[in-house]
């Protein structure tokens, strides 16, 4: 059974209280939340103190991003991934689609940076997903399919226990264009597909993969009733509690 999980991603939102604030508000909100695995990803200023306000809850941390380089060094304003592991967090989200877009992440960076999060035995969550132009001129699949193998080359069957793939259109990241259930569903079957003809049949269906992309309370449900869909990463109806609570909370149909 793969334990879903539903992924707040702050972004580069919040000062240190208001983030403090807003997971102290979500704590009790999702404390009764065993049906999947909870996270927030704080900016990085936020983290260790975020990380050690939840110590003991049901709340994991993530970083939004980590360093190519394993090893400290020369690389001014790059945060390696056992300096995140150090301050407390246990998941990192790499090659999200900003900053494929707007930092120019190529695969290779993310592949590097997916390499430089196991190694410092975090749990990596691999953004992948194609823009709005690709999909209309038919080759969202092949672009999927490239970052899949990009991102996750050189990572054996073991290193999936690690990962958790995040499929996210571009064209419904913040712009309140959700895909449909059956869309999402069709790209995260044909995810899975990929993983068996890479890996195998079992991690295939071990591999969790989120839908991302205008999750909101009132969407959460339809998505999560889709087979191939194992929770979700949500960005901007993870900044307040209540709605990130709402999201988590799908199961037991609180509104
Ligand atoms: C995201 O940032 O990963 C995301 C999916 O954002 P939003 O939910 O706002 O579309």
């Amino acid at each position: 059974m793969r334990k879903p999980v539903i992924a707040g991603n702050w972004k580069m939102y919040k000062l240190l209280g208001e983030a403090v604030d807003t997971a102290l508000a979500l704590k009790p909100l999702v404390a009764n939340a065993n049906h999947c695995e909870v996270v927030i990803a704080p900016v990085f200023t936020a983290l260790k103190t975020v990380a050690d306000r939840l110590e003991g809850s049901n709340i994991g941390v993530a970083a939004q991003d980590c360093s190519t380089d394993s090893d400290e060094g020369a690389h001014t304003g790059e945060v390696t991934a056992s300096m995140l592991r150090d301050v407390g967090a246990k998941y990192v989200i790499v090659g999200h689609s900003e900053r494929r877009q707007f930092y120019c992440e190529t695969d290779t960076m993310v592949n590097k940076k997916c390499q430089a999060a196991l190694a410092a035995n975090l749990n990596v969550i691999l953004c992948i997903g194609e823009r709005l132009e690709q999909r209309e001129e038919g080759i969202a699949e092949r672009v999927v399919n490239g970052q899949l193998s990009g991102g996750l080359s050189g990572l054996t069957a073991s290193d999936l226990d690690r990962i958790i793939v995040a499929y996210e259109p571009v064209w419904a990241i913040g712009t309140g264009r959700t895909a449909t259930p059956e869309q999402a569903q069709e790209m995260h079957a044909f995810i899975r597909r990929v993983f068996a003809d890479r890996y195998s049949d079992q991690a295939a269906s071990e591999i969790r993969i989120l839908y991302g992309g205008s999750v909101k309370p009132d969407n959460i449900a339809g998505l999560m009733s889709q087979k191939d869909i194992d929770g979700a990463l949500v960005g901007g109806a993870s900044l307040q509690a209540q709605s990130f609570a709402k999201i988590v909370n799908y199961k037991s149909g609180e509104e």
